[in-house]
């Protein structure tokens, strides 16, 4: 399973979760040996409020070592679509989203937003106007409203009510001894998975950017917090391009575009039935994970 990394201090402006356990940990080390600095270029902007029309040119990339990973990809987003990424693990489908933040730097081709190159924009401005959510979400050592607060530095209580309220976390705040004054992490109250997904939501509320890039959990929460937080991303997504890595029949088949990615590139795309309908690598997927479903 693919994971956003960069070292920590990089990540501020954009990561709101963590990737945990050894293989993350591997991943971490080998890019601080290997991944080259990604700065910003002499005369780069400093981008504010994007529209989020998003344009994958002939972009090309591969991890070093002479493998290419992604060769002659182009796609174009419209900003507030919502695009769906399957296919066999390990296509790619990580690497695509990990490039508009520019977490790497694309070998071949171009990535504009708006019409402007990424690699014209400060670091911190682009990654100002994309939120992620990944399965793994990083909580430091301090209060629920420091955690929420992370997402946007500086924010009001006002600001952070209205976040958490509409990440849902309110229930969970009203459950805690000491409201949003409760230390959470290591040494606090521990929070489940589904809170701490809440979390990550309401970070995003409050920073509200318009670019939007879910990786999907794979596992870990049980079916009726799935679907409240699967909601709660829905809403999460409504104006703002979404990119998700997806791995969920439901979030797939909601999706305004279904972008199948396989080891030769973007293999197909379109909706959920005009896919089944071509009979190709989407409708052998979908039967797999329909009859896994089924049989679980
Ligand atoms: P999954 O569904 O398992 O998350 P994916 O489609 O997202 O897979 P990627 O994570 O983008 O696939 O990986 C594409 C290829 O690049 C794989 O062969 C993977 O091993 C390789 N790869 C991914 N991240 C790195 C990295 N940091 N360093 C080297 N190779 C990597």
């Amino acid at each position: 399973v693919g994971v956003f990394f960069r070292p920590v201090e990089k990540i501020n402006a954009v990561l709101e979760t963590y990737p945990k356990g050894i293989a993350g940990f591997r991943r971490y080390t080998e890019l601080l040996d290997t991944e080259p600095d990604i700065t910003d270029a002499p005369d780069a902007i400093a981008v504010t409020s994007l529209k989020g029309d998003i344009r994958y040119e002939h972009v090309s990339f591969g991890y070093g070592g002479g493998r290419t990973v992604l060769s002659d990809i182009s796609l174009e987003i419209k900003a507030g679509e919502t695009v769906a990424f399957v296919g066999p693990s390990g296509a790619g489908k990580t690497t695509i989203c990990s490039l508009l933040p520019r977490f790497y730097e694309a070998d071949g081709g171009r990535i504009t937003i708006d019409g402007i190159d990424i690699r014209q924009m400060t670091l911190a401005s682009l990654r100002g106007q994309i939120g992620i959510v990944q399965q793994d979400v990083f909580l430091f050592a301090g209060t629920l409203r420091e955690n929420i607060a992370y997402g946007r530095l500086g924010a009001s209580e006002a600001d952070i009510l209205e976040a958490a309220r509409r990440a849902k976390l309110d229930a969970v705040i009203a459950g805690l001894p000491a409201g949003l004054d409760t230390v959470v992490g290591e040494r606090g109250v521990k929070l489940s998975g589904g809170q701490k997904q809440r979390l990550a939501i309401a970070r995003i509320f409050l920073k509200n950017p318009p670019i939007l890039i879910l990786d999907e959990a794979t596992s870990a929460l049980d079916t009726e917090t799935e679907r409240a937080i699967q909601q709660s991303l829905a809403e999460l997504s409504v104006g703002r391009t979404t990119l998700t890595i997806a791995h969920r029949l439901a979030t797939i088949r909601n999706a305004d575009r279904i972008v199948v990615v396989d080891t030769t590139g973007i293999a197909e795309q379109g909706r959920h039935q005009d896919l089944v309908a071509a009979g190709g690598i989407y409708r052998r997927l979908h039967e797999a994970q329909a009859g896994i479903q089924q049989a679980s």
